[in-house]
């Protein structure tokens, strides 16, 4: 087992504080870098809506 060698660069998660645009639940990191003018989901709703999606 190999875990410390990475093809790619470890997740880096950004520490912050924001909402959660749906449920407005606190969230204090983000694999991502959030934009200001877009909504930001937990990760609880961002799986729903990833389900919503892909359901038919
Ligand atoms: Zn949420």
């Amino acid at each position: 087992m190999n875990f410390e060698k990475k093809p790619f660069a470890p997740r880096q998660m950004i520490k912050g504080s924001w909402k959660c645009s749906e449920c407005g639940k606190e969230i204090t990191e983000l694999p991502f870098e959030p934009s200001p003018d877009r909504p930001i989901y937990c990760r609880e709703c961002w799986a729903k809506r990833r389900n919503r999606k892909f359901r038919r």
